[in-house]
């Protein structure tokens, strides 16, 4: 199962799946490629491959990534081959993406769900982004002005989650992802169950 969480950027996405990863071991976090510089403590936890705008232009056109996008002036992209590998061994995997490249993935794979998270409100994801203390108010101000077209995309996706209260916005992702996983068991159960009484 593909699970796909996107957000504004600041909104607690990383906080979230941080949380959901900790406690479902079983789920594969998203590989991410980047052309940005690494940020303090960035790789734990986490694969991160930072490659040079070249190399990342070359993987584009080898066709290995599973989605990409240029996401404030770098480029970001999910590598193919160690999502596909984890699905093949029936492992769920949690992508944390950006809005455009998650409607990529949909386009692919129009199975995978969808998670939408939605910041309370355009002040408090400006409090949250400056509480990071990662951006220049200038990056603040682009971050904060993508949010709001961002907002508009929420539509298309299988489930939209406001981020308030942490503890609360964590037990709804968490309930989505056992909905989501007991109704796919369901439907190997049922498929089963069909084809052992046809042979
Ligand atoms: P994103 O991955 O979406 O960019 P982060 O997970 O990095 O967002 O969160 C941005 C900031 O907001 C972090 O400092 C985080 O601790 C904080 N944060 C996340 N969720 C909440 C929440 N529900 N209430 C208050 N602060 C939050
Ligand atoms: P940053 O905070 O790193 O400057 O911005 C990261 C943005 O890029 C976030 O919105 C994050 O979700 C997105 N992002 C991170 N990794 C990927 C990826 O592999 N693909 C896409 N499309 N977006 C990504």
């Amino acid at each position: 199962m593909l699970f796909v969480v996107s957000a504004p950027s600041g909104t607690g996405k990383t906080t979230l799946c941080g949380m959901l990863l900790a406690e479902f071991r079983d789920v594969k976090f998203s590989v991410s490629c980047t052309t940005r510089p690494p940020r303090k403590g960035e790789t734990e936890g986490r694969e991160y491959h930072f490659v040079s705008r070249e190399t990342f232009l070359e993987m584009v056109k080898r066709g290995e990534f599973l989605e990409w996008a240029e996401v404030y002036g770098n480029l970001y992209g999910t590598p193919k081959e160690p999502v596909m590998q984890a699905l093949r061994e029936g492992r769920d995997i949690l992508l944390e993406i950006d809005t455009e490249g998650a409607m990529q993935v949909k386009r692919n794979f129009p199975d995978a769900v969808l998670i939408f998270i939605a910041p309370p409100s355009i002040k408090e994801l400006e409090r949250r982004l400056k509480s990071r203390g990662t951006d220049s108010e200038q990056a603040i101000r682009k971050r904060l002005s993508k949010a709001v077209k961002e907002m508009e995309s929420a539509r298309h996706y299988d489930y939209i989650l406001v981020n308030d209260k942490l503890r609360v916005a964590y037990e709804k992702l968490r309930a989505i992802v056992i909905a989501e996983r007991c109704k796919a068991s369901r439907v190997f159960d049922a498929i089963r169950e069909i084809t052992e009484r046809r042979s």
